[in-house]
């Protein structure tokens, strides 16, 4: 019985020869809970027979609150609301999750990137809301972004919140996000909505939606995977 310390990761058994297995355990980069702290967050499941891992990524924290909206709603505690219901929803389909934060932390592009790749992620899915200018309050809506191979994993978790979840189309596109272009597996960035917009804002601000959307991505992302 292998029981690792918290934060560590376990890679493939490997047979060696008949008499000998090695098991690869290596410390994590995600941080779990505040650094130095004991406030656990949720734990990194430690699941050897999960045939999935995604790679779920809370934009923005700590110092970098992303986008501010209407009424002061700040884009990073939005969609780490959002991306937290997702990745429970997703290990309850006995899918493996990673966060890249999971509290009010500052995490730069680059470890979010490093952490996709060293855990050999099967999907990275980056969760943000959008902003416009204040006085174009016009402008609300959906918007996923891939960069290359994220093409029909953008279009399934698209077309998901769109049918589950009251909110404008503003369609699949391409973009240049390093988190897209710098991860090797499918990936895409989902703006969840418009929080300078007067209908998403008061939207964005509600427990209520933030659950039918995290609801709706773990739905897309599972029937992509064909696991559910
Ligand atoms: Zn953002």
């Amino acid at each position: 019985m292998v029981e690792p310390s918290s934060g560590t990761r376990i890679g493939d058994l490997i047979l060696i020869d008949a008499k000998t297995l090695a098991l690869s355990l290596r410390r994590s980069l995600v941080p779990i809970g505040q650094p130095g702290g004991s406030s656990p967050g949720i734990p990194i499941p430690v699941t050897p027979h999960a045939k999935f891992v995604v790679v779920i990524d809370a934009g923005h924290g700590g110092p970098d609150p992303g986008a501010i909206g209407i009424g002061g709603v700040r884009e990073k505690d939005v969609v780490l609301s959002i991306s937290q219901q997702v990745a429970a929803l997703l290990q309850q389909q006995g899918i493996e999750v990673v966060m890249t934060r999971n509290d009010d932390s500052d995490v730069d592009l680059e470890p979010r990137v490093q952490l996709a790749e060293q855990v050999n992620a099967t999907l990275f899915v980056s969760i943000h809301a959008n902003a416009f200018r204040m006085d174009r309050p016009d402008i609300n809506g959906l918007e996923t972004f891939y960069y290359s191979t994220g093409d029909g994993l953008a279009q399934m978790v698209h077309r998901t919140i769109l049918q589950n979840v009251k909110i404008g189309d503003r369609g699949v596109r391409t973009a240049r996000f390093y988190v897209l272009r710098e991860t090797s597996m499918p990936s895409i960035l989902i703006e969840t909505g418009y929080l300078t917009g007067q209908n998403d804002a008061p939207l964005l601000a509600t427990d209520n939606f933030r659950t039918q959307m995290a609801n709706a991505i773990a739905r897309g992302i599972v029937l992509y995977l064909g696991a559910g």
